[in-house]
């Protein structure tokens, strides 16, 4: 299994850390050296911008969640990092409860997933 974040859709709200069974999410701060530690493509590594339109959404929300703020506080905030993909064993949980909508995961067969907010 192969699992990257959409680094310029993270919102940072940390659902897919909370509910991962096997922790293949870690949060890293927005300008951490390891903020790229998982199989996202060139374009989809995070850079230091966020798509507009996701942020635009997801700003001024007030659910008890940091969104886009640059540390990770310890219950949001930072930036979602599949550091350990090989582990998942595609409960799909993450795959509702993204914000962003930015996790893809790829099975042994090449069937790709991909996370939309429920
Ligand atoms: S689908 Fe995989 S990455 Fe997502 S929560 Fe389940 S085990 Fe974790
Ligand atoms: S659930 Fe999605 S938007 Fe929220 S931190 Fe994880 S990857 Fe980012």
């Amino acid at each position: 299994m192969q699992v990257y974040v959409e680094k310029p859709k993270c919102t940072g709200c940390a659902h897919c850390f909370d509910v991962c069974p096997v922790a293949v999410f870690e949060m890293k701060d927005r300008s951490s050296p390891d903020a790229n530690n998982d199989v996202a493509p060139d374009n989809e590594k995070w850079k230091g911008q966020t798509l507009p339109d996701v942020k635009a959404k997801w700003e001024n929300v007030q659910d008890g969640h940091n969104h886009f703020h640059e540390k990770y506080e310890g219950g949001s905030g930072g930036l979602s990092v599949a550091v350990q993909g090989s582990a998942c064993i595609l409960c799909q949980a993450c795959l509702i409860e993204c914000e962003g909508e930015c996790i893809v995961i790829t099975d042994d067969t090449n069937n790709v997933y991909r996370s939309v907010y429920k």
